[in-house]
């Protein structure tokens, strides 16, 4: 197996003896993109800078490349950091800005020409070496400090949210180019946002975070479609939270009343008969029928269409089950696009796929 370039083992910091992290085993593959989600105040920055040796550790040991780092000031750590303020020299050029670290270092004037123009080329901002900061747009500014960054040629690049002060059109341009960046540099990126659609695009591996822990470690496909827990579905992407109670268990599969409705449904979790459950289902999962002369045939759930609300590409129906809870249902335009306009107020019968539910217990 490959050496993880990042290990935390245990780690934890306290501010003021509040745990702002607490306990946290990460490893890191080499070259891979890993994003760390969750909303502000959770510990993401923090984790960053325990890595970068910004903070020490209160608990727990940092290895790079399989060496103890926990105690190696930052300065001599293979890390390279992406600020969320970007943190640039407003009065200083932007070649000087990027060769600062190497002027630094003392490297030959030649050379720092030849990094700092390799950099620009990778971050498409070749030709401004002499604007300064306040000269250029909010977008250039974000591919300067990412410049900068990289003209280090560092093992592991941090990237603390540093695409949130860009507007919509251009953070999800940037988020192409990223990617483009990290397969051709190869190295490996540690990314950190608050927003699951940035995590979900660009990242082998998202790490969801909440209250300085862990919530779920595992692909955009798992987080997505197989959280873990009801934060983690809550956080990422929308669901319908179905409530239900175990009637009967046997063979790894479970009979489960919805809305007075009997389904059969995999028990990946071993529920036992009696317990309430949660049944989460995303909005585009759901399929409506419309409601013909007779009731719907279980298992499919009654319903009755309560709004539309037009998105372009989709339209979402806000259906009002036979117990009263509201489900989203979304439903993509094709040749037959007029046969799902449906009416507030008609009946319809919903149904969806064997196993694209996850079933949670009712915390
Ligand atoms: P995130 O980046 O996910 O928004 P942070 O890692 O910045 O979260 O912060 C995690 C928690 O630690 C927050 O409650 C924050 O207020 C606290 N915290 C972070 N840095 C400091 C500090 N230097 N002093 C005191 N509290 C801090
Ligand atoms: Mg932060």
């Amino acid at each position: 197996m490959k050496q993880a370039v990042i290990q935390l083992q245990g780690v934890g910091k306290q501010f003021h003896d509040v745990w702002a992290v607490k306990d946290i085993h990460l490893d890191i593959q080499s070259g891979e993109f890993l994003t760390i989600l969750g909303p502000s105040g959770c510990g993401k920055t923090t984790i960053l800078r325990l890595i970068s040796g910004l903070e020490t550790c209160d608990s727990g040991e940092v290895m790079i490349n399989g060496v103890n780092h926990t105690h190696v000031p930052a300065s001599q750590r293979d890390v390279n950091t992406v600020f969320q303020s970007y943190a640039l020299f407003p009065h200083m050029t932007v070649f000087e800005n990027i060769a600062f670290g190497l002027t630094i270092r003392k490297m030959g004037k030649a050379v720092i020409r030849e990094k700092v123009a390799e950099a620009l080329a990778m971050v498409k901002l070749s030709g401004l070496e002499h604007r300064r900061i306040f000269q250029l747009s909010g977008g250039q500014q974000q591919r300067v400090a990412i410049a900068r960054a990289i003209v280090n040629e560092p093992l592991i690049l941090l990237l603390d949210e540093p695409l949130s002060a860009l507007d919509y059109r251009l953070r999800k341009d940037m988020r192409i180019e990223l990617k483009q960046l990290h397969r051709k540099l190869g190295i490996t990126f540690i990314f950190v946002t608050h927003d699951q659609e940035e995590a979900l695009t660009m990242s082998d591996r998202v790490v969801v975070m909440n209250h300085g822990r862990i919530e779920q470690d595992g692909t955009p496909k798992d987080i997505y479609e197989k959280p873990m827990n009801m934060f983690v579905a809550n956080f990422v992407g929308e669901s319908n939270i179905l409530d239900g109670t175990v009637t009967a268990t046997g063979q790894g599969r479970m009979d489960v009343t919805i809305s007075g409705v009997s389904m059969n449904l995999t028990n990946s979790r071993g529920f036992s008969k009696g317990e309430r459950v949660k049944i989460l289902l995303r909005p585009e999962d759901m399929k409506v029928e419309r409601r013909g002369q007779e009731p719907c045939e279980p298992p499919l759930l009654a319903g009755k269409v309560q709004d539309l609300i037009y998105k372009g590409t989709t339209v979402d129906l806000i259906i009002q089950l036979e117990n009263g809870q509201m489900v989203f249902a979304t439903e993509f335009f094709n040749e037959d696009a007029a046969d799902i306009y449906y009416a507030p107020g008609e009946e319809v019968c919903l149904s969806w796929i064997d196993g694209w539910e996850a079933v949670l217990p009712d915390e």
